[in-house]
């Protein structure tokens, strides 16, 4: 049997801690008890290193992003091994081979009608003169009232659009952004409605996953499934692989995900394993997230 087993990504924008630790043991016991029962172990994880907190860090001390992601995996590389931690590749999103298979996966995505082009409406600031991350979007939660962030209120835990959210600012500037048109690729989740209120019927009738992974999935399902945006106006990370629309970027619930297969990719090409192999529909995986 080939099991696969994806740790959580750490991102490199700080150093680790002992609650990270904590949160990446669990999948290095798993691979361990799978080797010694002779299974096929692929353990895979590695750093994040696109996305917005990386720029903020870089902009605050005046330096690269590349700087920054280089520093913080050199170090959790370091912590690792000293630890005895026993991945079989541990990797990073800025690499080559990562960014291939995410923009192989996006135009596979694209081809098949399950990403489209849309217009919509996103937050500017004119101070700045650009357009604004989530993250850099804060405001007043629509459903509870609390101050929350551009993508999601800590608070309700409801995923959010920064134009759902009233008292807007600019994180950067504390201005009120304006809004403005601009083009985006979605990802048409809707279309998996079905598909997945099967699925999650089934794990939860099976009592295979955990009772908030349960709650949390059904109340998504509940609500009816929205289309997500699958590009982001960010400085770095994986450029759109269509002509006209390269400085925008693959978001990065698509890429960082995308992580575990294409670091499996990456580890069959470096130890000459084949990959289909190793990875079909016979292959056990798991994910490995903290306690849960
Ligand atoms: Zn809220
Ligand atoms: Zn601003």
């Amino acid at each position: 049997m080939s099991v696969f087993i994806g740790g959580a990504w750490p991102y490199a924008n700080g150093s680790l801690h002992l609650g990270h630790i904590a949160a990446l043991l669990p999948g290095d016991i798993l691979a361990r008890y799978y080797r010694l029962k002779g299974e096929k172990v692929l353990y895979a994880s590695g750093s994040d290193c696109n996305g917005t907190p990386i720029s903020i860090r870089a902009n605050a001390e005046g330096v690269s992003v590349k700087e920054i992601a280089d520093r913080y995996h050199t170090e959790f590389i370091v912590c690792f091994s000293r630890l005895g931690f026993s991945y079989d590749i541990y990797t990073r999103t800025d690499g080559r081979f990562h960014h291939q298979v995410v923009r192989n996966v996006f135009l596979t995505l694209l081809d098949r009608g399950f990403i489209f082009k849309k217009e919509v409406e996103q937050t500017y600031c004119e101070f700045d003169e650009r357009f604004l991350p989530d993250r850099f979007v804060e405001g007043v939660c629509p459903y509870c009232g609390s101050r929350a962030r551009g993508d999601q209120c800590d608070n309700c835990g409801s995923i959010l659009d920064p134009l759902d959210l009233t008292e807007r600012t600019c994180k950067l500037c504390g201005n009120e952004p304006t809004v403005r048109k601009t083009e985006h690729f979605y990802f048409k989740l809707s279309a998996f409605q079905d598909e997945l209120d099967k699925y999650v019927a089934s794990a939860s009738a099976e009592g295979r996953w955990r009772d908030n992974a349960i709650h949390q999935s059904e109340r998504y399902l509940r609500e009816g499934l929205r289309d997500r945006a699958a590009s982001r106006d960010l400085a770095n990370g994986v450029g759109i692989p269509v002509r006209g629309y390269e400085d925008k970027k693959v978001y990065v619930w698509i890429e960082a995900v995308t992580g575990y297969y294409s670091a499996s990719q990456e580890w069959a090409a470096l130890n000459r394993v084949d990959f289909e192999e190793f990875w079909n529909e016979e292959t056990v995986s798991y994910y490995v997230h903290g306690k849960d």
